[in-house]
């Protein structure tokens, strides 16, 4: 789950980390009042899920109140990547020497976090590893031992900062390790911390990532939720327990495995034809899960066709069968279906199938030709 900027800053803030001290606005007017209560020029931010608002003129600087109005008005106005601009934040403008990069995140092949600190702040990380990896300073952190100060230090000095900044950078880190343990991060972000003109650091922007297997014990940052950035597939599909992914192609899938499904659609792909999502509904999915993962599946306007894939383990074939026997009683639809089911109980399940006159596949390969093909032909 990803928290909005100004949730993200309010939290660094809470551990020690210094932020502009703004606020958000609904609307121009309130963003006016804001900045006059701020009484200096401000910056005025999209506050979407989405990095590289700055680029796509998310970002201005309001010298007056009236003008915080007016470019609060266009920013609200916006659509950013695809996602429309609800709120905006309005922070006391910081006038900056230079900016810095510091983040953590889990390196996976070391089962450790890591934390990258850059003298190239500002710009997106991907960007600086492409054009000037050797800005880029990591150091491997000891899950046991947390974040070191001798190893923040080693950071900032790492990045060329002047000598009298580093304990006040090594102060930043330590709390952003902190934050990144407590809320169970999977990525926590400043970019850019400013090196202000009076010497000072100050975290402009916060990006804070939470592991969602993690969110059972964090129930004050599941409210933090935001509904309105989750589309109505997503959201059903969370509270059904399943993972998904709209794609952009036709052909629905639904999956039980995260492997077979990725499988699915290399498949798909092979015979020429374009997934519509990435769907697994887990092991030992019921009736009533499987009627949920039909039900996404077909709200998409796109699909043509829907490939249901079942490798029966724990999940039984004749469950899964039920499950979509029932779910076309609840959801009418003539998108046609093949299912491919193999494994325990896949006979029961073939014959509850058939019975509902919908077409089966011996194999994968079947399966995924035919769906291409009805979803070609359509
Ligand atoms: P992002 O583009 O989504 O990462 O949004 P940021 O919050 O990082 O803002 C993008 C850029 O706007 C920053 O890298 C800064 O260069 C600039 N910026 C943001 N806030 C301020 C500010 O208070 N003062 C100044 N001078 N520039 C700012
Ligand atoms: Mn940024």
């Amino acid at each position: 789950m990803k928290l909005h900027e100004h949730q993200s800053k309010e939290i660094f803030a809470r551990h020690g980390i210094p932020i502009p001290r703004g606020k958000v606005a609904y609307d121009a007017e309130s963003a006016r009042d804001i900045a006059k209560q701020i009484g200096q020029p401000v910056v005025v931010k999209a506050q979407v899920l989405v990095g590289g608002r700055g680029k796509a003129g998310g970002v201005k600087l309001a010298q007056t109140p009236d003008e915080a109005e007016k470019q609060a008005s266009a920013i609200l106005g916006m659509d950013i990547k695809g996602l429309p601009v609800r709120k905006v934040l309005i922070d006391p403008a910081v006038s900056a020497k230079s900016e810095v990069y510091l983040g953590i995140v889990i390196d996976r092949a070391q089962g450790a976090p890591v934390i990258i600190a850059s003298s190239a702040g500002g710009m997106e990380i991907e960007e600086v590893a492409r054009v000037s990896p050797e800005k880029i300073i990591r150091e491997t952190i000891d899950p046991v031992l947390g974040l070191q100060p001798f190893e923040a230090r080693e950071l900032g000095y790492g990045i060329g900062l002047d000598k009298k900044l580093v304990p006040e950078f090594t102060k930043i880190a330590l709390a952003l390790y902190r934050v990144f343990v407590e809320t169970d991060a999977s990525l926590v972000e400043i970019n850019p911390l400013f090196i202000t003109n009076d010497q000072k650091l100050v975290a402009a922007d916060g990006k804070l990532v939470i592991d969602d297997s993690a969110l059972d014990r964090h129930h004050d940052l599941e409210m933090l939720r935001d509904a309105d950035e989750e589309t109505p597939a997503e959201r059903e599909a969370r509270k059904a327990g399943l993972s998904f992914v709209k794609l952009d192609g036709n052909i629905g899938c639904m999956v039980n495995g995260a492997g077979l499904a990725m499988a699915t659609m290399d498949v798909i792909k092979f015979y020429g034809g374009e997934p519509a999502n990435f769907l697994d509904i887990g092991g030992g999915a019921r009736a009533d899960k499987v009627a949920a993962a039909l039900r996404i599946i077909l709200s998409d306007p796109n699909v043509e066709a829907v490939l249901l894939n079942i490798f029966g383990g724990i999940t039984r074939g004749d469950e899964v069968a039920r499950g979509i026997v029932e779910a076309l009683n609840q959801v009418k639809t003539d998108v046609p279906m093949v299912a491919r089911i193999v494994g325990t109980n896949a006979e029961e399940g073939r014959q509850i199938l058939a019975s509902a006159h919908l077409r089966t596949a011996e194999s994968l390969e079947e399966g995924a030709r035919i769906a291409v093909e009805i979803a070609k032909s359509r």
